[in-house]
């Protein structure tokens, strides 16, 4: 196994570290198309899964919009309930846990509001009550611009499977961007609540097979691991944790002018 693998460094270049071929591709062909002219909003919306999803995907660019004053909201799907394998765990207490990791993550990064929607974790599908959730939940804050999963990623080059959570969160979050949350006649009980509908035009996808957009986080990386550092029961070392972030943003920043960025598919709605 060893002489192999020494052998396929040799066959590869002199690069000392080692960059699976299939990303390589995807660097060469994106760097011709990737955008970089970083919005500033008045106010995103992430409809993430998990607490710690957010940062992991985004804390970086999060950081960014709220150092430039855009209001930033978190709406997490699920409770987080099966991310532990101590035998001692409960899912009520790891629940609770990690609200409180999270509430602590969002502080860190200027975060305006956190909202747990209490779904069991591991048990997200596309139902019309998540949509009218989400519809709701669009329609209450009304953001400029929405990030969530793309739903398309079912899994990464050949060696990761995405969570069923992420795509099923994607999927059903596009769903109430377009059409649901914009056309009143969608969940008519949402008027009554005293909500309009409301148009969404531009939407960032995190954990995407097909990136178009890199923000620059070489500026506030350090606050990125900072607030994924408040998931103590999700991360081992603070000094790995660390230094994988900045590994990964760094690969993310290849074919940019950056050290480090993070990766989004950004579709922009005509108005
Ligand atoms: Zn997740």
């Amino acid at each position: 196994m060893k002489a192999t693998r020494r052998h396929g460094e040799h066959k590869h270049g002199n690069s000392k570290r080692f960059v699976p071929p299939v990303l390589v591709r995807l660097i060469i062909v994106e760097a011709e198309t990737m955008q970089t002219e970083f919005p500033t909003p008045k106010r995103v919306l992430f409809i993430t899964a998990h607490p710690d999803d957010t940062e992991f995907s985004s804390g970086g660019t999060i950081a960014r919009w709220t150092e430039a004053g855009t209001e930033v909201i978190y709406v997490i799907v699920t409770d987080g309930s099966k991310g532990s394998n101590d035998p001692e765990m409960t899912p009520e207490r790891l629940a609770r846990i990690r609200e409180e990791e999270q509430r602590a993550a969002a502080r860190v990064l200027g975060v305006s509001e956190v909202v747990f929607l209490g779904y069991t974790d591991g048990e997200v599908y596309d139902t019309l009550d998540l949509r009218r959730d989400l519809v709701r939940q669009i329609r209450f804050f009304r953001p400029d611009l929405v990030v969530t999963f793309d739903p398309t990623a079912r899994f990464f080059g050949s060696g990761r499977i995405n969570h069923p959570d992420h795509i099923a969160v994607g999927h059903t979050t596009l769903a109430a961007v377009f059409p649901l949350a914009r056309d009143r006649l969608n969940f008519p009980e949402h008027e009554r609540e005293g909500l309009r509908p409301h148009r969404v035009l531009d939407v960032f996808l995190v954990g995407s097979n097909e990136p178009n957009f890199a923000v620059d986080i070489t500026d506030t990386i350090e606050r990125k691991i900072e607030a994924l550092a408040c998931h103590r029961s999700q991360i081992g070392s603070r000094e790995e944790l660390a230094e994988y972030i900045r590994q990964r943003a760094r690969l993310m920043a290849e074919g940019t002018p950056y050290e480090y960025a993070e990766r989004f598919r950004r579709i922009v709605l005509p108005g």
